[in-house]
């Protein structure tokens, strides 16, 4: 039996933060990793999908721009699309075969003991993987992250060939026709990467609008550009039914009309990972997302962590890895924990379509819902002298939500070509609780759409 002061499972962001957190600190770390080091994130999430969305969206964007709009001839080459994706998540060019060895320097830089295979607890302390037992003198972290949802709907467990996720963003043929199920940010994102690589995509929602919790008008843009790119979008129509005709995928909804696609992709949300890892040696039930204190210490079992979407806080890796950080510096004795509405539905949020949705803390709706008293200023993206630059014609709006009374901000929705990057300064501003009479001294460049913060103050009186 091997011995280490910190035992974590799962090698995906969430537990590399934590692992080498810790370790940078002086503990020895044991990382327990049953796929790839890197976890969904680097190689079936976040990494492939953005890779797949960032050269349309290129020349999109160049498209738009006259001097650069000449010189675009056609849409993305999807071949060299498609090695660039596998370049960055790690596949090797010889077998085609998914690797984690670009993680390898990263490993040595923090001296990790990586332990192959699925971990278990197997009591107080104690993690098996295969035929050996680890002991742990201070905690466990789980960092098993979520998988795909497959929901019981009628049909959908008798398919085969269904995609996830997984099998989209690693995908080496851009299906004809294409049906996403599930209009969340991943449904979303991937319709839209698929679409403007060449499938002819059909995106299914149940709710009345696609990202039902951004702000109404993100969702109504995002909607109006996909649909422009030759999205056939159903909202307020659910799936009830999944079938097979021939080589057609078939799905049925809920006003009994039909889809046919030669894939089906489902992007109906994720579970927890948290099935088969041993929770009820630790008196936990399997199943669900676990819950954590501030800290991230599992309810009633004080030497275990779980953190990242492994308890369904906010499926982000940026939040997983911010949880992380504050499960390893308690385990080191520090105090922090996790700060009031910093995390949950407030976190900040990026979704990669044409235009980008960058977003963080309430939306006027989820301010008013509780019960906050709010005024909301809005202006164009592009409307100030860096937006010359962008395209002129295209969408873009920043809603700031101020708490009226306080005189803080306390939610900010950007949209618009190229603004996730902006998101930092309002996460800044929403985070730190900063008054409009101080922002107004963070001066923004010019000339930069940053500018957009100008017209927050002018038409705020500040
Ligand atoms: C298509 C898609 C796009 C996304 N895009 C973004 C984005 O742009 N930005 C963003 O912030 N988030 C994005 N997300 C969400 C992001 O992928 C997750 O929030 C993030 O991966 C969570 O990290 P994690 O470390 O908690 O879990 P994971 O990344 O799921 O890693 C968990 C790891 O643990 C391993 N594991 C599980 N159980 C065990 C066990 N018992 N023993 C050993 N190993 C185990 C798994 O194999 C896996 O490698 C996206 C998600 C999807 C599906």
């Amino acid at each position: 039996m091997r011995t280490f002061d910190v035992i974590v499972v799962g090698g995906g962001p969430t537990g590399e933060e934590a692992a080498a957190r810790l370790s940078d600190r002086g503990l020895h770390v044991a990382l327990v990793e049953d796929r790839l080091i890197g976890g969904e994130c680097a190689h079936w999430a976040c990494i492939p999908s953005k890779a797949l969305l960032r050269p349309p969206e290129v020349l999109a964007e160049a498209a738009r721009i006259p001097g650069a709009r000449e010189s675009v001839d056609g849409g993305a080459r999807v071949a060299a699309v498609l090695e660039r994706r596998d370049v960055v998540i790690g596949v090797d060019p010889a077998t085609g075969q998914p690797g984690d060895e670009m993680f390898a320097p990263w490993v040595e830089r923090h001296r990790l003991t990586v332990v192959r295979g699925r971990g278990r607890l197997v009591g107080e302390r104690r993690v098996s993987v295969g035929d050996e037992e680890l002991k742990a003198r201070r905690a466990v972290f789980l960092a098993g992250g979520a998988d795909p949802l497959l929901p019981p709907i009628e049909g959908l467990d008798e398919l085969e060939g269904v995609w996830t996720n997984r099998e989209a963003t690693t995908t080496q043929e851009i299906p004809e026709r294409l049906v996403v199920v599930g209009a969340g940010p991943v449904g979303v994102e991937l319709s839209q990467a698929f679409q403007q690589l060449g499938s002819q995509v059909m995106l299914i929602e149940g709710e009345s609008r696609v990202l039902p919790r951004h702000e109404d008008f993100a969702c109504i843009q995002v909607t109006e550009a996909l649909a422009g790119y030759g999205v056939d979008i159903r909202t307020g129509q659910r799936a009830v039914r999944f079938a097979r005709d021939g080589d057609d995928y078939v799905v049925t909804t809920s006003d009994g009309a039909t889809a046919r696609g030669d894939v089906l992709l489902v992007a109906l949300g994720r579970t927890a990972a948290t099935n088969d890892i041993g929770l009820e040696t630790a008196g936990l039930n399997p199943g669900g997302y676990l819950e954590v204190d501030r800290h991230m210490r599992v309810h009633g079992v004080p030497w275990l962590y779980a953190i990242g979407d492994i308890n369904g806080r906010a499926l982000f890796t940026h939040m997983g890895k911010y949880q992380a950080r504050i499960a390893a510096d308690h385990v080191l004795g520090d105090e922090m924990a996790v700060a009031h509405g910093a995390d949950g539905s407030r976190a900040p949020s990026v979704i990669f379509t044409d235009p980008q949705i960058a977003s963080v803390g309430h939306t006027t709706e989820s301010a008013t819902a509780d019960g906050i008293d709010v005024v909301t200023y809005d202006t164009q993206t592009s409307d100030n002298a860096g937006g010359l630059f962008y395209a002129p014609d295209a969408t873009g709006t920043a809603r700031f939500v101020v708490d009226r009374e306080r005189q803080v901000l306390i939610g900010c929705t950007i949209t618009g070509p190229e603004v996730v990057d902006f998101l930092h300064a309002a996460t800044i501003a929403v985070v730190g609780e900063v008054p409009l009479d101080r922002l107004r001294h963070a001066v923004p460049s010019f000339p930069t759409r940053s500018e957009i913060w100008l017209s927050l103050f002018e038409q705020a009186g500040v």
